[in-house]
């Protein structure tokens, strides 16, 4: 018997065939996709990784054997078809194939829990519940083969600038940042919490010399949320550095994006395609508008803020059609942000605190960091944080550590803007939201 491996071994992928190997002989194995019986010939399309082509049946030319084998090929059924390439103006790529032999590798069972072929999309959460069905469709892949991208990038990007990739617990015993949005786990006999940001680790990473590092990982947040830009579980991409400013990793910030946008609009041109996306490039630097003008344009348009609140929902939604594309929102009053978060030197009611948008949506947040021990023990009291809980965080400090500034960014959220997704479900494989913990 032939192994199933050797029965399968395909000698090109769909996108590889074309015209100018009319009259070769060729195996392709891939998904059925589509059926089409019109009595004297059946056409069946074949999917696989790169995309569709089209096997053609005439029963003048083949087998009553073979033709029976093509009229057998049931929907999602994985087959391989030795055949002989055809030029054809109507069929993907320009050609089709004429078979001489089909194996049958392993048989879908029907019917289908998602129609591969819907050019409607299904409901997000029939398409959830059977996710590797919802794949098989290429508008669905291509934007993990662009988030794919991303990451790829986003790591070499750093490389490349020698940031060292860390990888930090996920399982810790207290919040990073105060505040009730931690899940609870039993830790043996002790109570612990999933990490909602790798921020005090990376900050401690700043005190062992290493000077620059990067972490891409998983981030939990037990927030009630129901939006179509929160998950509770996410992947952030965070980056600290020693002696730079909260300007310098501005700069960091908006080189990486710009670098993420030509890498997928150098290498992911068939998936752009595939989504009828088109990539909004910004063009010269991101421009920079301050907390202060920010309330200033909310309250000039259709949505009201105060001083010394967060950006609500509606004000998110002016400032981002005022302002469109990628930009930075700066200098937030250092109340309203986190207690690491460096004051600013000349005005300690203002921050070094950033944001980065692009129109409504939220990127990243980031600022200078306090690397004083006795500033930094202040904020804790002032946000009413035990410093006594933040001890190992705290003693960090005490033995040189160097100022520095960072930021977190969203990935899944960045693969929003750049796949141009509305909802952040379409951009994370098996999200988890309040109602979702499966598959
Ligand atoms: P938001 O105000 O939009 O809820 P945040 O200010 O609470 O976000 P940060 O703590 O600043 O979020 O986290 C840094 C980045 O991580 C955010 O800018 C966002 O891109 C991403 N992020 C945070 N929370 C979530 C979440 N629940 N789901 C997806 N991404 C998130
Ligand atoms: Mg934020």
């Amino acid at each position: 018997m032939t192994n199933i491996f050797d029965k399968c071994k395909r000698t090109h992928y769909s996108d590889q065939v074309n015209p100018e190997m009319a009259g070769e002989t060729i195996k392709v194995t891939g998904w059925v996709h589509e059926i089409r019986d019109l009595g004297g010939i059946v056409f069946v399309l074949i999917r696989d990784k790169n995309g569709l082509i089209q096997l053609t049946a005439p029963s003048k030319k083949i087998s009553e054997e073979l033709m029976a084998d093509v009229r057998a090929a049931r929907k999602e059924t994985i087959i391989t078809v030795t055949a002989t390439v055809q030029e054809s103006n109507k069929a993907p790529n320009g050609v089709e194939l004429i078979p001489s032999n089909i194996d049958v590798i392993n048989v879908s069972q029907l019917p289908l829990p998602l129609d591969t072929t819907e050019k409607v999309d299904a409901e997000m959460d029939t398409r959830l519940d059977s996710r590797f069905m919802d794949l098989r469709k290429h508008d669905v892949n291509a934007i993990f083969k662009i988030k794919s991208q991303i990451l790829h990038t986003t790591r070499n990007y750093f490389y490349d600038k020698d940031f060292t990739e860390i990888t930090t617990p996920k399982l810790v015993a207290s919040a990073t940042e105060g505040g009730t949005e931690l899940f609870p786990i039993t830790y043996f006999e002790k109570e612990a919490f999933l990490g909602q940001s790798p921020q005090l680790y990376k900050q401690m990473m700043m005190a062992t010399g290493l000077d620059n590092v990067f972490e891409i990982g998983q981030i939990f947040r037990a927030e009630e949320h129901d939006t179509l830009r929160h998950l509770n579980e996410a992947i952030s991409i965070d980056a600290e550095m020693s002696f730079n400013s909260h300007e310098d990793v501005m700069n960091l910030l908006e080189d990486l994006i710009k670098n993420v946008l030509k890498d997928v609009e150098d290498k992911c041109t068939v998936q752009l395609e595939d989504l009828g996306h088109e990539l909004d490039i910004p063009t010269g630097a991101f421009p920079k508008v301050t907390y202060e003008e920010v309330i200033d344009i909310v309250n000039s348009h259709d949505a009201e803020m105060e001083y010394g609140e967060d950006l609500n929902r509606a004000a998110e939604k002016v400032l981002g059609e005022t302002m469109g594309s990628y930009y930075f929102i700066t200098d937030w009053p250092t109340k309203i942000k986190p207690f690491y978060v460096m004051p600013k030197e000349d005005d300690p009611e203002k921050s070094t605190a950033f944001d980065l948008m692009y129109r409504d949506l939220e990127l990243s947040s980031g600022s200078q960091r306090i690397h004083d021990y006795d500033l930094l023990y202040k904020q804790l009291e002032a946000k009413d944080l035990n410093p006594a809980s933040f001890e190992k965080y705290l003693q960090a400090f005490k033995y040189g550590m160097p100022p520095h500034s960072g930021w977190g960014m969203g990935a899944d959220r960045l693969t929003m803007v750049i796949t141009g997704a509305k909802n952040i479900r379409e951009t994370v494989l098996f999200p988890r939201d309040r109602r979702r913990l499966t598959p």
